[in-house]
């Protein structure tokens, strides 16, 4: 099965034998440095020398906890959405009372870092810019380092959705300036679902003492106070941190410069071989992602036929598409543990089973 689907992504065997491995008790000196390893190398793919907390939940969960630790209900925030997860970000805001203000585009499109200077010049009572860096739904990723250099001129606190990003695309959280990062173990880490990372920048730390929205689980202070002793509040999936310390042992050895890389490679592969067969990108070009493609399905094709067929004949499994975008596209995943010749067998099975579902395919050169 080659499993093309922005997460969970497939994990290479040796991650998936140490997740079998026996249970320890998650308060002995064994505990302690496996979590320490793990969050020291995690750091060095942050890019940062702040704080990196291990959640145990989704990528949501770890959403939450940036919101929950950096905000108290009334606060004004800008919520910079250009799909899907970018709503999630803002839903997850206004649920806990923040005064959500949106700067909304079309699904496809990237955020322009000038329209953020221009809300925050207009409304200088927002605290904090929500951001997706990488917009799995549409395939999208959004200049990040322009959009931190508006918002950190500006003096607010910058909490960054990279999710579907860190540990494949090009993130330096210092270097940028972003207060508060989140990303998940089941997208670029080679490593079922079940954890979320959170970095938090000492203005972040700050933001903390004062926030008022209401905290117990995804407490990030308990979280700092537990990694002092090498430990976590609540009982970690620990399985998934034993995966995680081999994946992340293996991205050390393939280093992160030839990671980045190797994701801009197929991403661009991905694009030119889904164009050569007469089918359109969702994603302004500009800003295409390297992780995910998001395909705009031809009119008149049933996206449904053409996913069971790949499947079926061809044990490729593509997504579909989210929201409103659902039956006008599907979308290849291309993160983590993915070569050359896993997007080639998607081309390939996509050149033989379009014709079947009514569209004819060019014929190469
Ligand atoms: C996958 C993803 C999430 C988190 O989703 P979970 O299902 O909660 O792990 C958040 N943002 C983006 C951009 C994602 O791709």
């Amino acid at each position: 099965m080659n499993l093309r689907i922005p997460g969970p992504t497939p994990c290479p065997p040796q991650v998936l034998e140490a997740t079998a491995k026996p249970m320890i008790d998650h308060r002995s000196p064994q505990f302690a440095e496996l979590l320490n390893d793990v969050v020291r190398r995690l750091k060095w793919f942050y890019k940062t020398q702040g704080d990196v907390l291990i959640l145990t939940a989704s990528g949501t969960g770890g959403m939450e906890a940036a919101v929950v630790n950096t905000l108290s209900p009334g606060d004004k925030v800008l919520a910079v959405t250009i799909g899907a997860f970018g709503d999630r970000f803002a839903a997850i805001a206004q649920t806990y009372g923040a005064e959500v203000v949106r700067l909304e585009y079309e699904w496809g499109k990237a955020a322009d870092p000038e329209d953020i200077r221009r809300s925050l010049q207009e409304d200088p009572a927002i605290k904090a810019v929500l951001v997706t860096h990488n917009e799995t739904s549409t395939g999208v990723t959004n200049p990040l380092p322009e959009i931190a250099r508006v918002v950190k001129e500006h003096e607010k606190l910058l909490l960054v959705d990279a999710v579907s990003s860190l540990g494949a695309l090009p993130v330096e959280t210092d270097a940028w300036g972003l207060d508060v990062v989140v990303t998940g173990s089941q997208k670029g880490w080679m490593v079922p679902p079940g954890l979320a990372f959170v970095s938090m920048s000492q203005e972040a730390w700050n933001a903390y003492t004062k926030a008022k929205m209401p905290r117990f689980y995804l407490d990030l202070g308990r979280h700092k106070d537990y990694l002092e002793r090498g430990q976590t509040p609540w009982t970690p999936a620990l399985s998934i941190l034993y995966g995680l310390q081999v994946a992340l042992q293996m991205m050390g050895e393939e280093g992160l410069e030839k990671i980045i890389a190797r994701h801009a490679y197929i991403g661009r592969l991905t694009r030119e071989g889904v164009k050569a067969l007469g089918l359109n990108l969702l994603a302004d070009e500009a800003y295409a992602s390297n992780t995910v493609t998001a395909v705009k399905v031809p009119a008149g094709i049933d996206v449904r036929t053409l996913r069971r067929l790949l499947q079926e004949e061809h044990g490729v499994v593509v997504a579909g598409g989210q929201g409103k975008l659902q039956g006008q596209i599907f979308r290849i995943g291309h993160l983590g543990w993915v070569t050359e010749d896993d997007v080639r067998q998607v081309l390939d099975a996509l050149a033989q089973v379009l014709p079947k579902v009514g569209f004819q395919v060019p014929i190469r050169p």
